[in-house]
């Protein structure tokens, strides 16, 4: 029996790194068994270190949606690259990048580049308390908005206490002002607002949420809070991290016509380079730094090389046509997937929103965290890992989005489709 290569190299990662990862759901501990160590990818696929090919679904998370290696941010990225790989000082690519996104997305007037979401969504929410003098932020269950303290929180005991942190080593006094609600609840948003309406700094949302599988934010649910926000001078903040760019060319916001405060990118403006902004009018990015009081900075942030893949990745999704395209081919994928499951008659069911899905073993879409962890991960593990077999990457946790890209032909899709249909009838 020869011995897998991934099997010895997540062996010697463990030696070194914790989990064997530099980030946690690469490690398969919700679905068992070991990681696949990637050794290069092109358009849909990619290869792990064994040589096996896999139609991926994931797409770096979200960044690769015009395909892998792209000939033309791989020739972006070298050409930069030979210039110089970072000045900290600024350039004319960040102006680029800034009127692009300026003119891309609809709430956007002014931006800062930075290097994670994380940065962009702690900056955001950083500046959103310096603006508003205030201290309590409300979130969403199930919604993940990167790593910073204050967002590391999930529901407390009851409608309306502050939130117990989800990590270790993040104090309760730095969470008792984060408010957790249920997504898609009108009423209890209603009663936060009625109850701390002019104490609240914040409403920071996914409005497509990816990061509890695919949730879509119900258009009445966008609308309540953008109305709470204005009544009480409260700041709505739209993490498009993963939607921005994914669901539609100006995100959400655009497909749902709902104008947020702030919005924080990352993921698909780098190109699988680290990029990620924050931005909203110029009025109020006017307090960060150096012209107001809320404090942000980043050694990289800008970074040449980064914004090359970014622009580049950014001029080639306005090719006309791109977002139809990108559309009917993560719809193509959840309805082929969905009849082949039927056939087989598994409870299961998918959803699409532009380049995002969904795949639920469940009979129809969740709505919120509850419903979504109501679903039968049992069955998805063994679905992801019999799709594994078949050279099919899909995201190695029940709980997680899946990304197309422009690659992503009907051939590939079909091809996937195919391999359910063998995956369902086992199961
Ligand atoms: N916000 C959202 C909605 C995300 O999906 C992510 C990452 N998956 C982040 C923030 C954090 O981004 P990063 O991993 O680049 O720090």
């Amino acid at each position: 029996m020869t011995i897998s290569k991934n099997d010895l190299l997540f062996e010697r990662a463990q030696k070194t790194t914790p989990g064997g990862v530099n980030s946690p759901v690469r490690a398969f501990r919700s679905v068992g068994g070991t990681p696949r160590f990637i050794t290069r990818a092109e358009g849909p696929y990619f290869w792990d270190a064994d040589g096996k090919r896999y139609i991926d679904y994931i797409g770096s998370w979200g960044p690769a949606i015009v395909g892998h290696t792209h000939p033309e941010v791989v020739k972006a990225v070298q050409d930069a690259a030979a210039r110089g790989l970072s000045f900290g000082a600024p350039t004319e690519a960040e102006i680029d990048m800034a009127e692009a996104l300026c003119r891309l997305v609809p709430s956007l007037e002014q931006v800062r580049l930075v290097s994670s979401g994380t940065e962009a969504t702690m900056s955001a929410l950083r500046l959103a308390r310096g603006a508003t003098g205030r201290d309590k932020i409300v979130k969403f269950e199930g919604c993940y908005h990167g790593h910073a303290d204050a967002l590391l929180v999930k529901a407390g005991s009851g409608l309306l206490t502050f939130g117990n942190p989800t990590s270790a080593g993040v104090p309760e006094d730095f969470v008792k002002h984060t408010l957790v609600l249920d997504y898609n609840d009108v009423a209890q948003i209603e009663e936060a607002f009625a109850n701390f309406g002019d104490e609240i700094a914040c409403v920071i949302v996914e409005p497509v949420a990816g990061n509890m599988n695919l949730i879509k934010a119900s258009p009445a649910f966008l609308t309540r809070l953008r109305q709470l926000c204005t009544a009480h001078g409260a700041i709505l903040i739209f993490d498009e991290v993963m939607c921005g760019f994914r669901v539609a060319l100006g995100g959400a916001q655009e497909l749902y016509g709902i104008k947020p405060d702030l919005t924080a990118l990352g993921k698909v403006i780098g190109g699988g380079l680290p990029v990620a902004a924050f931005g909203g009018s110029a009025e109020l990015m006017s307090k960060m730094a150096p012209l107001g009081a809320v404090y942000q900075a980043g050694t990289l942030s800008g970074n040449p090389v980064a914004v090359a893949a970014g622009m580049t990745t950014l001029k080639l999704i306005q090719a006309p046509g791109f977002y139809e395209r990108l559309s009917a081919t993560a719809a193509r994928l959840a309805a082929g997937l969905t009849a082949a499951a039927k056939e087989a008659n598994i409870a299961f069911c998918a959803d699409a929103v532009g380049g995002m899905f969904g795949l639920y073993f469940s009979v129809t879409p969740p709505n919120n965290y509850a419903e979504m962890m109501a679903g039968d991960r049992e069955r998805f593990n063994l679905f992801f890992h019999h799709m594994l077999d078949e050279g099919v990457y899909f995201a190695p946790a029940a709980f997680e989005a899946g990304f197309v890209s422009a690659q992503h032909t009907d051939e590939v899709i079909d091809a996937t489709i195919a391999a359910a249909r063998r995956v369902f009838a086992k199961l």
